[in-house]
Order: C-alpha cells, then structure tokens, then sequence
C-alpha cells in the first residue's frame, strides 16, 4: 500500500495526527458523560461546549446554534426531515424544493418524505455544470413551501453554487433553507451570516476528522422537530449521550482546515489545474464534469465516452491509484449517476465518469504517475477497441 496514491480525497480523509491527539483524553481519564452533576461529567460538558464555541466561531454564529450529529448524513436528515415536518405541523406547508444535484442524504431523504408523509417534491433547474440559479428558486417557492435544500459545493462534480444568493430569496420569501456543506467546509467560507442560510451540515470525516461525527447549524428560531428523541442533549434536537471525543476531533479538525485553508487552496488550485488540463489534452473524447471555475480547488471529475466507469477504477487501482467514479455507486451497481443524468450527460456517457480529489497528501510526482498512466489505460478499456 506504500505505492498506492489516494485520489478520493471526496469520499475521506485520513484523521490529523493533531485532531487524534485531542480526542485521545476524552476516551480515558476523561471519559465522564456530559449530563453528568459531578467532576467527570463537567469536564465532558466542558469540553462539548468547548468544541460548540470553536465551531460557531468559524460558522459566525451563536454556539446554541449547533446540534452535534451522528455524521454528515444524520445533520441532513435532521435539517429536511426536522424542518418539513415542523413546517407541515405549524403552518400545512408539504411543498420540498430541492437542487436534483443534492447527495443522497438529502435527496432520499425527500423521497422518504414523499413516500410516507405525503410531502411533494420538486427539483430545481441546473444548467450544464449542475449550477443552480437562484432567479429559478425565487419562481419555483410557493406559499406553501416547508423547506428549499441546495448543496454548497457537489461532490460528484465539484461545482460550487451561489447559497449567499440563494439565501437571500429564500429569506426574503420566508422560507427556511438548508445547504449541504459537508464537502465545502475544508475549502470555502462557513459565514451563515454571509451564506442567508437557515441550516448548514457539516460531516468531520471530510476535513480530517473522524468518520462518525457531524454538526447541524439551525438558525434561532427556525422551527424544527427532533428526529432523534430521549434525553435533552442538544437543546432537546437530537437526544442520546454525546460522542465527546469525535465531537472535540470535529471542532480540533475545522479549526485546522480553517486555518490551513488559504495555504493548502494555494497548494492544490495548481494541482488540479495540471490534471485537468493534462487528461482534457492527453485522452481523446473526454470531458470535464462540473463548473470549470466555480469548482472545488481539490477537485477533478470527468466523463470518457466508450469507457466503464467501474472498469477504469479497478484498473487504476491494480496500477496503484484509488479514485472514484464520483457517486456513491458501488462495482456491480451500474446505474449512471443521476446528478451526472441531471447535467444532461446521457447515460452511457454518465457511466465512464472518473473523480480524482486532492488532499494534504497529494504531491506533484502523484499526479505526474496518474497522468502518465490514465491515457492508456483509458484507451485499453474503450469499447470500440
Ligand atoms: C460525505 C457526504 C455526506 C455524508 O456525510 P457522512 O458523514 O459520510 O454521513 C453528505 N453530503 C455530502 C456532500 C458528502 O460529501
């Protein structure tokens, strides 16, 4: 595994020797349950609201604002589902407007609510790199709309949309709107002042975290109702005992990716430029995936026509490289991503997709491997050969 590059930046990260030095206490001497009255459980709480403050620092909100979750997912579901249902129960509104690029914690999500609240969903419009308009989100909002969910930055394709301008509308017409962060939060401003958003998710395994934690920013006020019910943690939004390590690993790694990220953006923009320039020259009928400069400064994500897409990944990983095919699909699974569908790829051309996400491990002499091995093992897989 010494020789094998990782190019899945986008599915995780390796934990930062720093986040896991500042968990370690907390899973031993320090192992008291945050609801606790005595000296071990004030020392748990501490370091909880320890972790809120530094969270809602960078978030630029209060630290009442922020419900510790399960993973990037649970903050997802607690957002859509908390919100709409809420939203149904005061005021009868059923309507869910959501981006058809969301990932599938929010777009499952709806469709459970769909299924068996009885919600209607609607899509917005994307253009050809999966960019949302927000004039499109000021037409679609009707009076009885619970919820509007638009990602911050895609992981699929990378391409980054405009939520500040998104949330002003929805602010303006007062509907509560949710943007999915989890890929952003190492790379781009986490304002919610500046963002006008209502809700935020955040995922720590994203930004050299832990897999396992998440946070939901709820602006005051914004009606919701708990998904996870018991004791009161969490301002009585999502019930069970703290996970006071990784929620400690979650703020010690956003505090590090923030303070990093000027740096590591400066680092990696050139990186991604050289392969998306290089694979765009080097391999015939091959195209970018995404917005060509509103887009991840880690990220780089194609489509080869003639190729499987599975194919590919299992031949970059036998030459020493792990990459993605961008969604979630698994080897076996061969429907075409639907975000890739929503772009308006057809589906053929939605099945040879290749992600490639950068890190804090990438370096140039990687990229240079990947580049000399991709073109031809591309033209190896192309069907016509
Ligand atoms: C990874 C990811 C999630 C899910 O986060 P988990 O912590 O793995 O549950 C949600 N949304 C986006 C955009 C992601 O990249």
């Amino acid at each position: 595994m010494e020789n094998h590059s990782y190019f899945d930046y986008a599915a995780t990260t390796p934990v930062d020797e720093r986040v896991l030095k500042a968990m370690v206490p907390y899973f031993r001497e320090d192992f008291g349950n945050p609801s606790s009255i005595h000296h071990h459980g004030q020392k748990a709480e501490a370091a909880v609201e320890t972790a809120r403050e530094k969270v809602a620092r960078i978030l630029n909100c209060a630290p009442e604002e922020l419900i510790f979750t399960g993973c990037g997912s649970e903050s997802d579901n607690l957002a859509l589902r908390g919100v709409a249902l809420a939203a149904r129960h005061q005021r009868g509104a059923c309507h869910i407007l959501l981006s058809p690029v969301e990932h599938h914690a929010v777009s499952h999500t709806a469709r459970k609510l769909v299924e068996i609240e009885g919600f209607e969903l609607e899509y917005l419009p994307v253009d050809r790199y999966g960019l949302v308009d927000p004039e499109a989100v000021a037409k679609l909002i009707r009076p009885e709309t619970a919820v509007v969910s638009v990602i911050y930055a895609n992981n699929e394709i990378g391409t980054i949309n405009p939520i500040g301008e998104i949330g002003k509308i929805c602010i303006e017409l007062g509907v509560p709107f949710h943007s999915d962060a989890v890929q952003a939060a190492a790379y781009l401003p986490l304002d919610v002042e500046a963002l006008h958003v209502d809700l935020l998710a955040l995922g720590a395994h994203k930004f050299y975290g832990p897999k396992g934690v998440g946070a939901l920013y709820v602006k005051k006020g914004t009606p919701m109702i708990p998904i996870l019910t018991g004791g009161g943690q969490e301002y009585g939004l999502r019930a069970g005992t703290q996970n006071v390590p990784y929620i400690v690993g979650l703020a010690t790694a956003l505090e590090i990716a923030h303070s990093n990220c000027v740096h590591e953006v400066q680092r990696l923009l050139p990186l991604r430029d050289l392969l998306i320039v290089q694979i765009l020259a080097r391999i015939p009928i091959s195209h970018l995936t995404g917005h060509p400069v509103s887009r991840l400064p880690n990220h780089a994500s194609f489509v080869f026509e003639g190729v499987d897409g599975n194919a590919l990944l299992m031949a970059l990983d036998m030459a020493g490289f792990s990459c993605s095919s961008g969604s979630a699909c698994k080897t076996g699974n061969p429907s075409p991503s639907e975000v890739l569908l929503a772009l308006g790829f057809a589906p053929d051309l939605a099945l040879g997709s290749l992600r490639v996400t950068l890190g804090r491990g990438t370096t140039l002499d990687e990229c240079h491997a990947l580049l000399h091995i991709l073109p031809e093992l591309v033209d190896r897989l192309r069907t016509w050969n």
